[in-house]
């Protein structure tokens, strides 16, 4: 009988990066989706169909107050 394979386990997609405090007070980084250009205010969607609420400015803002953390989306743009 063959072995079957071991399932790979499965990591989280969406990755948190540290931000240093004195860098989050000093600039007004555009890093969430309202600031980006492939976001749909209207319709609470982006144009390459990612899931928008990891990247939305209120979620950013929520996890960096609690672990200094935010989810950077690695394809916004800024016109
Ligand atoms: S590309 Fe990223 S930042 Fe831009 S709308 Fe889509 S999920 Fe949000």
């Amino acid at each position: 009988m063959a072995k079957l394979p071991t399932p790979k386990r499965i990591q989280p997609s969406i990755r948190h990066d540290a931000i240093k405090a004195s860098d989050y007070l000093k600039y007004n980084l555009p890093w969430s989706c309202e600031d980006c250009s492939h976001y749909n205010f209207e319709q609470d969607l982006c144009s390459f169909g990612y899931l928008v609420k990891w990247h939305k400015r209120e979620y950013q803002k929520h996890s960096y107050e609690l672990g200094g953390k935010v989810s950077l989306c690695r394809f916004q743009e800024i016109d």
